[in-house]
Protein backbone atom coordinates (compact mmCIF):
# COMPACT_ATOMS: atom_id res chain seq x y z
CA UNK A 1 0.00 0.00 0.00
CA UNK A 2 2.86 2.59 1.19
CA UNK A 3 4.59 1.82 -2.24
CA UNK A 4 1.25 2.44 -4.23
CA UNK A 5 0.76 5.96 -2.03
CA UNK A 6 3.90 6.41 -3.46
CA UNK A 7 3.79 5.96 -7.29
CA UNK A 8 0.50 8.20 -6.78
CA UNK A 9 2.12 10.59 -5.09
CA UNK A 10 4.73 10.82 -8.08
CA UNK A 11 2.42 10.95 -10.69
CA UNK A 12 0.33 13.51 -9.18
CA UNK A 13 3.54 15.32 -8.84
CA UNK A 14 4.44 15.05 -12.52
CA UNK A 15 0.82 15.75 -13.93
CA UNK A 16 0.97 18.95 -12.63
CA UNK A 17 4.60 19.65 -13.45
CA UNK A 18 3.33 18.37 -17.29
CA UNK A 19 0.22 21.07 -16.92
CA UNK A 20 3.05 23.67 -17.34
CA UNK A 21 5.20 22.86 -19.38
CA UNK A 22 2.42 24.43 -22.38
CA UNK A 23 2.42 27.27 -20.97
CA UNK A 24 4.50 31.12 -21.60
CA UNK A 25 7.48 31.01 -19.97
CA UNK A 26 8.01 33.65 -17.34
CA UNK A 27 11.93 34.03 -17.19
CA UNK A 28 13.71 36.70 -17.68
CA UNK A 29 17.09 36.61 -19.70
CA UNK A 30 18.28 40.10 -17.65
CA UNK A 31 19.83 41.89 -18.48
CA UNK A 32 19.45 40.87 -22.40
CA UNK A 33 15.68 41.67 -21.64
CA UNK A 34 14.60 44.23 -19.57
CA UNK A 35 12.75 43.39 -16.41
CA UNK A 36 9.57 44.22 -15.26
CA UNK A 37 9.15 47.05 -12.64
CA UNK A 38 5.94 48.05 -11.06
CA UNK A 39 5.44 51.33 -10.44
CA UNK A 40 5.07 50.87 -6.37
CA UNK A 41 8.82 49.08 -6.63
CA UNK A 42 10.77 50.95 -3.90
CA UNK A 43 14.26 51.50 -5.73
CA UNK A 44 16.84 54.00 -5.64
CA UNK A 45 15.63 57.49 -4.54
CA UNK A 46 14.79 60.32 -6.56
CA UNK A 47 14.75 64.16 -5.34
CA UNK A 48 12.21 65.74 -7.13
CA UNK A 49 11.62 68.66 -8.98
CA UNK A 50 8.47 71.12 -9.45
CA UNK A 51 7.50 71.81 -13.02
CA UNK A 52 9.77 74.95 -13.51
CA UNK A 53 12.99 72.55 -12.32
CA UNK A 54 13.07 74.12 -8.61
CA UNK A 55 14.04 71.35 -6.33
CA UNK A 56 10.67 70.88 -4.28
CA UNK A 57 12.81 69.51 -0.40
CA UNK A 58 12.41 72.09 2.26
CA UNK A 59 15.00 71.13 4.28
CA UNK A 60 12.45 69.85 7.22
CA UNK A 61 14.45 66.77 7.81
CA UNK A 62 11.16 64.61 8.42
CA UNK A 63 12.37 62.35 6.07
CA UNK A 64 15.80 61.62 8.47
CA UNK A 65 13.06 61.82 11.31
CA UNK A 66 11.16 58.98 9.59
CA UNK A 67 14.29 57.06 8.93
CA UNK A 68 14.59 53.77 11.12
CA UNK A 69 18.03 53.04 9.91
CA UNK A 70 19.12 56.89 9.99
CA UNK A 71 20.65 56.47 6.75
CA UNK A 72 19.76 60.38 5.72
CA UNK A 73 21.67 63.04 5.97
CA UNK A 74 20.53 66.64 5.64
CA UNK A 75 21.93 70.16 6.34
CA UNK A 76 19.36 73.00 5.52
CA UNK A 77 20.05 76.77 4.27
CA UNK A 78 18.37 79.52 3.71
CA UNK A 79 17.83 81.06 -0.09
CA UNK A 80 16.63 84.56 0.25
CA UNK A 81 16.63 85.52 -3.45
CA UNK A 82 13.07 85.29 -4.71
CA UNK A 83 11.45 82.05 -6.59
CA UNK A 84 13.17 82.98 -10.26
CA UNK A 85 15.99 83.07 -9.07
CA UNK A 86 16.37 80.44 -6.08
CA UNK A 87 17.03 76.73 -6.59
CA UNK A 88 14.28 75.58 -4.76
CA UNK A 89 10.79 76.19 -4.33
CA UNK A 90 10.72 77.45 -0.89
CA UNK A 91 13.41 79.90 0.84
CA UNK A 92 14.83 76.91 2.87
CA UNK A 93 16.50 73.88 0.89
CA UNK A 94 18.43 71.04 1.51
CA UNK A 95 21.93 72.38 0.68
CA UNK A 96 23.05 68.29 1.89
CA UNK A 97 21.14 65.93 0.93
CA UNK A 98 22.77 61.91 1.30
CA UNK A 99 21.16 58.86 1.44
CA UNK A 100 23.77 56.19 2.76
CA UNK A 101 23.05 52.76 0.93
CA UNK A 102 24.73 50.94 3.06
CA UNK A 103 22.22 51.72 6.32
CA UNK A 104 18.74 51.99 3.74
CA UNK A 105 16.59 49.11 4.17
CA UNK A 106 14.44 50.49 1.25
CA UNK A 107 11.09 50.92 3.37
CA UNK A 108 9.75 53.40 1.92
CA UNK A 109 9.36 55.73 5.24
CA UNK A 110 11.13 58.53 4.11
CA UNK A 111 8.96 58.85 1.28
CA UNK A 112 5.47 58.55 3.56
CA UNK A 113 6.91 60.92 5.61
CA UNK A 114 7.80 63.96 3.02
CA UNK A 115 5.05 66.94 2.95
CA UNK A 116 5.95 68.22 0.06
CA UNK A 117 6.88 64.92 -2.64
CA UNK A 118 10.47 65.78 -2.43
CA UNK A 119 11.83 62.27 -1.82
CA UNK A 120 10.05 59.20 -3.83
CA UNK A 121 11.58 55.93 -4.42
CA UNK A 122 12.32 55.37 -7.82
CA UNK A 123 12.57 52.12 -10.10
CA UNK A 124 16.36 51.55 -9.79
CA UNK A 125 17.31 48.18 -8.74
CA UNK A 126 21.30 47.89 -9.78
CA UNK A 127 22.57 49.15 -6.63
CA UNK A 128 25.94 47.37 -6.54
CA UNK A 129 29.42 49.26 -5.08
CA UNK A 130 32.87 48.48 -4.79
CA UNK A 131 33.41 50.52 -1.98
CA UNK A 132 31.92 51.64 1.10
CA UNK A 133 32.58 55.59 0.67
CA UNK A 134 30.70 54.58 -2.60
CA UNK A 135 27.61 53.56 -0.67
CA UNK A 136 26.38 57.05 0.28
CA UNK A 137 24.69 58.93 -2.50
CA UNK A 138 24.87 62.72 -2.44
CA UNK A 139 22.18 65.07 -3.48
CA UNK A 140 23.38 65.56 -7.10
CA UNK A 141 23.11 61.84 -7.85
CA UNK A 142 19.52 61.51 -6.19
CA UNK A 143 18.55 64.80 -7.80
CA UNK A 144 15.48 63.97 -10.78
CA UNK A 145 17.78 66.47 -13.49
CA UNK A 146 20.64 64.32 -12.81
CA UNK A 147 19.09 60.41 -13.21
CA UNK A 148 18.83 58.39 -16.07
CA UNK A 149 16.19 55.17 -16.03
CA UNK A 150 18.12 51.62 -16.71
CA UNK A 151 17.75 50.41 -20.18
CA UNK A 152 17.35 46.88 -18.67
CA UNK A 153 14.06 47.87 -17.05
CA UNK A 154 10.45 48.93 -17.99
CA UNK A 155 7.91 50.26 -15.85
CA UNK A 156 4.77 48.31 -16.04
CA UNK A 157 1.82 50.98 -17.14
S1 LIG B 1 13.78 53.84 2.49
FE1 LIG B 1 13.63 53.60 4.75
S2 LIG B 1 15.72 53.13 5.39
FE2 LIG B 1 15.88 53.95 3.30
S3 LIG B 1 16.27 56.12 3.56
FE3 LIG B 1 14.04 55.88 3.38
S4 LIG B 1 13.28 55.67 5.49
FE4 LIG B 1 15.50 55.32 5.52
S1 LIG C 1 12.77 65.29 1.37
FE1 LIG C 1 10.78 65.97 2.16
S2 LIG C 1 10.74 65.31 4.29
FE2 LIG C 1 12.87 65.25 3.62
S3 LIG C 1 13.72 67.21 4.20
FE3 LIG C 1 13.04 67.41 2.09
S4 LIG C 1 10.94 68.19 2.21
FE4 LIG C 1 11.47 67.45 4.27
Amino acid sequence: MAVLSVIKAIAKGLALTAKHIPQDRITIQYPDEPVLIERRFRGLHILNLDENGKEKCVGCYLCAIACPADAIYIEAAEDPRPYEERIGVDRRYAKVYNIDYGKCIFCGYCEEACPEDAITMGPDFELAWERREDMILTKDKLLASNRKISPRLKLIP
